[in-house]
């Protein structure tokens, strides 16, 4: 018998009544991913081996008896922006080709001490950069709904992952949108905690004042048990906010709304979504309401701005983070025959090493910032951003959380947008906001649009550090839904285009 449809509560609970080994667990994993892989591409590297002997030590840990995490032995796909000492992380740029970090990001120091069994990196847009996948330098990731569309981006591989049955669990990172808006088109669950909730060390940084990893799953609870694991203070991380992580794994248990006020956002739907992302999004908020919950209307003004004031303060900070890749420090070096100085060098490497999306954000964020300009761009950004902030915090006044749906379409065609930047930009005009304010975010799917029977997300927004709050509607939603459907979206009845 296969776990592989399981979810990883349930791998928990047969790994604890020994009914799987996590050996056996994680070479099911292996053969899935050998058998849909090719087709899927949601991995960059797998590391068999490793996968092999943290399983066994799981076992082993296990077999000894004691204290034990939910997750021992339970499989992981890892975002390749995430530093695994000795495991290449390549950020999906050719500028990290064959790069092995030689530390463990806290994210990755945190599973292993819970056992965790991390299979493999995952593909990504370049340095993050994208909602398709389609920017990483080793071709694009493939939606297992319909492998001629996008997975989503820029953690397209580990939206694909978790869709494909290829693990149940992954970690992912949110700029802008890169773990919500891949969850939601791959009918999976994906979460931007509050900003400083999860630590930041050892993820390559693209945008270091908006970056988040974050817990991605095919069900609100497994979310939340593995946000349990990565989450906390972290003194390596100046960002990191020293306070109790909030209990969300109670919180995803605990399925009932009564008495919540939830806030739809006016601005963040209507005109520009897609009809039947609108009427799932609806429907959502009828259960919502059959649960005992208050739904209001609430207006954030000022969100209209959010995306034209991410577009200069992301590039901005990516323009001086990637400054570091100078083919001295890290990665490849290109056209040192000895003959050239190192400005040339230096030149040829960044030539080859970055691809067309992150020189069009470095010469943008350049721009930005220089002398004479930083004041109207990256300055009145930084403005537009406390002005969000402000929205959300008014409106939080008066409901509990925030909600929406997650991206304005559904799955779109691979090389659909490629060519056209901005279009590619606004399927993150209802996921950016949330970043700019540094609070939580969850895309958790709420059915198949009727029009193409692809996944929609719904977006719930909660305040700092009350990311349970998040959980708890999540949670209420998921169980009405299943029980409405009569078995989850992604089950081994769901008709992928990967058997
Ligand atoms: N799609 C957005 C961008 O291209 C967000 C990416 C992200 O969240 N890493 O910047």
């Amino acid at each position: 018998m296969t776990h592989i449809y399981s979810t990883a509560a349930q791998m928990s609970a047969a790994l604890a009544a020994k009914e799987v080994s996590s050996v056996d667990l994680t070479k099911e994993h292996l053969a899935r991913i050998a058998q849909v892989d090719t087709d899927v591409h949601a991995f960059l590297y797998v590391d068999k081996e490793g996968a092999l002997a943290q399983a066994e030590a799981a076992d082993k840990l296990r077999a000894a008896g004691g204290a034990i995490s939910p997750l021992a032995g339970v499989p992981l796909a890892l975002k390749d922006v995430l530093a695994q000492k000795g495991i290449p992380t390549t950020c999906g740029s050719k500028m990290l080709e064959n790069w092995r970090p030689p530390y463990d990001s806290t994210v990755v120091t945190k599973l292993k001490a819970a056992g965790v069994v991390i299979l493999g990196k995952t593909n990504m847009d370049e340095f993050a950069m994208g909602s398709s996948t389609e920017n990483s330098a080793y071709g694009p990731t493939h939606n297992p709904w319909d492998l001629d569309r996008i997975p989503g981006g820029s953690g397209g591989g580990s939206a694909a992952a978790l869709a494909a049955f290829e693990a149940p669990l992954a970690i992912g990172t949110d700029t802008g949108g890169s773990i919500r808006q891949p969850a939601a088109v791959t009918g999976t669950v994906g979460v931007k905690p509050t900003y400083g909730g999860v630590s930041r060390y050892g993820l390559v940084a693209f945008s270091s004042s908006l970056d988040q990893a974050g817990p991605c799953a095919r069900t609100v609870l497994d979310t939340a048990l593995l946000h349990e694991v990565i989450a906390g203070y972290d003194e390596r991380d100046s960002t990191s906010i020293n306070q109790a992580v909030p209990d969300v794994v109670a919180a995803a248990k605990r399925q009932e709304v009564k008495g919540m006020k939830i806030g739809v956002v006016k601005e963040l739907g209507g005109d520009g979504f897609q009809a039947g992302v609108s009427q799932r999004f609806q429907e959502a908020l009828e259960i919502l309401v059959a649960n005992g919950a208050e739904i209001v209307e609430v207006s954030c003004p000022n969100f209209e701005y959010a995306l034209a004031a991410y577009y200069l303060i992301a590039p901005s900070e990516a323009s001086s983070n990637l400054a570091r890749f100078d083919s001295m420090r890290y990665g490849i070096r290109v056209g040192d025959d000895g003959t050239v100085g190192a400005e040339e060098v230096m030149r040829a490497t960044r030539h080859l090493g970055f691809g067309p999306e992150v020189k069009r954000r470095i010469i943008l964020g350049t721009y930005a910032l220089s002398s004479g300009y930083y004041d109207a761009y990256y300055g009145s950004a930084q403005k537009v951003r406390t002005l969000i902030k402000r929205d959300y915090e008014k409106a939080f006044e008066s409901v509990d959380v925030l909600v929406s749906p997650t991206c304005p379409t559904t799955a779109f065609k691979i090389g659909e947008k490629s060519d056209d930047p901005l279009a590619m930009y606004l399927n993150d005009i209802a996921t950016i906001p949330v970043n700019m304010a540094g609070i939580g975010g969850m895309s958790l799917p709420c059915g198949l649009a009727p029009e193409d029977n692809l996944p929609v997300g719904f977006q719930i927004m909660s305040p700092v550090m009350q990311d349970d709050r998040m959980y708890r509607v999540g949670g209420t939603l998921e169980a009405a839904l299943v029980s409405k459907w009569g078995q989850p979206l992604l089950s081994a009845e769901t008709k992928l285009a990967v058997k």
